[in-house]
Formats: C-alpha cells, structure tokens, sequence
C-alpha cells in the first residue's frame, strides 16, 4: 500500500511540542515506509487563525526540516492545502450526504445521522478502542456538520479532505480519539473505508500536568532561539512516545527514518524533560562533523573568518568535547581568533594575585625555553615549576589561563596554548604581565 499520511494542524499560535511531535511521526512514518507526507492547514476557524500563526507553523516545519511532498508553498491561504479554500468541495460532501438521506436539516443547522450502535476503533497504537454513545448521544446521536450560519464543522471537513487528500493512515494526539467513532461513521456514509489509525499519547510536563501551549518550553521557537540543533530537537521529539527496540537514544534523523514504526509507539503518556532534551543536544553537538560544525561556529558570531584551515579545526576541536550548547561557543573559545576577547574581571582578580604574577613570570620563561610547545611538554614543564617554586599548581595555572583566554571555563589549558602556538602565547602573557 502506498502510504499517504498529512498533518493536519489549526495554526492559532506558535508550534508548539505537541504539534511538531505529530507532524514529526507522521513525517516519519512517510519517510520511513516510502509514501506521501502532505500539509494540510485546517483554517477555518476565520477568528482564531492568524497569517502570522501560519507563518510560524511553516517557519517552525523548515527549520525542523520536515518537508512535504505535497502542500503549501507559503504562508497565504490559497490552493488545495488550505481548508479555508475547500468549501465547495466541502458543500459537495454535504449536499451529497443529503441526497443519500445521510443529513438532514434541523433548526437551520444540518445534521448527520450518526450510527446507533457503539463503535469499534481499530487503532494501531491503542487496539481496539469500543466507543459506546454517550448519555447525551442516546438522546440524540445525530450531530451538527454545518451551523445554522452555514459553516461545516471540524468533523466534516477533516473526513472530507482526508477522501480527497487520500490519506491511508491518521496519525494524531490522543485528544482526538474521542472524535473518532464520528470520523469513522462520516468515511463509511461516503462509501470510503476508514483509514487507519494511530493515536499518539500525550505529552504531559515534568510534573505530570497536561503540557499546554502555555507552558514553559512548549514552544518550538523558544529552543530554536535558544540555538538547539534542529536534529537535537527531532531526535527528542522521536522519543516522546517512542523507542526503538534496543532503547538507543541519541540517533541521527537517518536512523531514526529507519527504525521508526507505528507499532512501538508507547500507549503511556510522555514526559517533556528539558534537561534530557539539552542533553542530548550536547550530544549531537559532539558528534558534528568538523566542516558542520564550522559552519555552526560562524553562525553563532565565532571571528573565524581569515584564519588558517588547520587552525580553525584544531581550536574548535578542542571546544567541541566540552561545549554544551552552541550560544556558549564564543565565550569559551573566540579567544583563539582574536586578541580583543571578552575578559572575566572577577576571574582576573582571582588569577592575577602578586603571588600569581609572579609565577606567571617564571612560567614565561620556561615557556621560552621548552623545547616543542606540545600540550605534554607544556604541562610537564608547567608542573615542574610549580615544584621547584614550591607552589600549587593552581598558582601557574589560573594566570595562564587567564592571560590566554580572559575566562574561567574554556578548553584544557595544555591543549588551548599548543593551538594558540608559542609566540601568541608568550605575546598575552607578556601584555597580562604589563597589566595592559
Ligand atoms: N486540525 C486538527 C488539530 O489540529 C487536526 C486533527 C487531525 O489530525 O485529524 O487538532
């Protein structure tokens, strides 16, 4: 079967964790089996759905790199993606359920003649889910699909796009299985076998309470601001509700794509757990490439324009290991391409201590006398010092730091000054000597 799944979003705010979740499975889930992800934007709600909304459900789609084989190709509402541009073919569908007797006219809204009996939904996530009528629906099972105002409800024009979008499988939260049994009946009126269906579980927050757009973290744009990996972000969103059998966590989108499957997908709510998500953004920063990673330096404001190649990949690699997340790089590490680096003055006060002065003195003239400024040498040598000075290491090591990066916290110290090379490294310790 050639596989067609869509996303079906209302757009009325950002994209928020929930929605990038269910467009990523059903992503997925296309890529993973060959088929079709189609977009489709259910903006009828004219009041509640905004272009800006729109703008940030596309933005926030590429930016995760969740392209459509068939929808939209921007922000305006216009062609076949856009519910809002549908309403013929919606009065169609009506005017066609009429005819079959299927819907009738009742106190100027149209209603459709619901099923009397429970319904069994054949769900690939939950299993069979039997939806009995409710007490209200006993009274009348019958449900609006157009207002007295002539608006076709979300029931109707869902069904309807998904026969005409030829949608196979409806991946969806949760929230909407209770919607389900009127879909189902709504596909058959029209002569069409209902789709299959997966409902994926809910997102809750770290303490259990239902995750809404509100909350904290709930909106995708935040953790883009906050210069997340898109990969991190996809990696982390696969795995809210999902696992692969082995319970691997940290994997690449290839892999994902590969072991991705409706099956294992968990029936137990998920948890929204930013310490892991930022954890495994560090991972997928480790993992860079040195070229990707490069590029990810630059975009961040790293200087390192007009230096040497070799250069480059050596400082950055000694960044890469430590670095947790991206927005933190040039304080840790723009030092190496250039002599103008911020400086940590509490930091300066501690390390520049008379007593450290003047150990970075002696240092200095060890350092000119070591024979390859190689990060072993450079910490045999450094140690040695301390010895014969009688001091603790600490006391060479805090000034040296300081004259070489202006920051606490950076790369190993041994490694930093054998990329710097001997005479930067003599040129910052001289200019911190000079108190300049
Ligand atoms: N517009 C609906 C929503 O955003 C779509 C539901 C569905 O996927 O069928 O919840």
């Amino acid at each position: 079967m050639n596989v067609r799944v869509r996303f079906a979003p209302s757009p009325t705010g950002h994209l928020h964790i929930g929605g990038a979740r269910t467009a990523l499975f059903n992503w997925l889930y296309a890529r993973h089996t060959g088929g079709q992800f189609v977009l489709r934007i259910e903006d009828t709600d004219a009041e509640r759905n905004t272009p800006e909304a729109i703008e940030a459900l596309i933005t926030g789609l590429r930016w995760l790199g969740l392209d459509w084989d068939e929808g939209p190709e921007g922000s305006t509402p216009q062609g076949d993606f856009f519910q809002s541009q549908r309403s013929e073919i919606h009065s169609r569908r009506v005017d066609e359920l009429r005819e079959k007797d299927l819907a009738y006219e009742h106190e100027g809204a149209i209603r459709f003649r619901m099923t009397r009996e429970a319904t069994t939904i054949p769900d690939l996530i939950c299993g069979d889910v039997v939806r009995e009528l409710t007490d209200r629906e006993q009274e009348q099972p019958d449900f609006v699909i157009v207002r007295s105002d002539g608006k076709p409800v979300f029931h109707l024009v869902n069904v309807v796009d998904d026969i005409e979008m030829g949608i196979t499988h409806v991946i969806r939260g949760e929230d909407h299985l209770s919607n389900t049994a009127k879909h189902m009946a709504l596909f058959r009126a029209f002569d069409v076998e209902p789709p299959a269906f997966a409902h994926i579980p809910l997102i809750l927050n770290a303490n259990g309470s239902k995750m809404s757009k509100r909350d904290e973290g709930a909106s995708l744009e935040t953790w883009r601001d906050e210069g997340l990996l898109p990969e991190a972000m996809i990696n982390y969103l696969s795995l809210l509700g999902w696992s692969p059998k082995d319970d691997t966590e940290v994997m690449a989108v290839a892999e994902i794509i590969n072991r991705f499957d409706l099956p294992q997908v968990n029936r137990a709510n998920a948890r929204f757990d930013d310490e892991k998500l930022r954890w495994i953004n560090y991972e997928h920063l480790r993992q860079t490439p040195m070229p990707q990673y490069r590029m990810l330096a630059e975009n961040v404001g790293m200087p390192l324009e007009g230096h040497d190649e070799d250069f480059v990949n050596a400082a950055l690699a000694t960044c890469q290991e430590k670095v947790k997340s991206l927005p933190d790089l040039p304080s840790f590490g723009a030092f190496y391409f250039t002599d103008d680096f911020p400086v940590d003055s509490d930091f300066g006060e501690k390390a520049m201590t008379q007593e450290n002065l003047s150990a970075l003195a002696a240092l200095r003239d060890a350092y000119v006398a070591v024979e390859s400024f190689e990060a072993d040498a450079l910490e045999a040598s450094l140690k040695q010092l301390a010895e014969e000075l009688g001091v603790k290491v600490r006391v060479l090591v805090q000034p040296a730091r300081f004259a070489c990066t202006g920051q606490k916290v950076g790369p190993s110290l041994y490694h930093l000054m054998e990329v710097l090379g001997r005479d930067k490294v003599l040129g910052r310790i001289d200019r911190a000597l000079s108190g300049s």
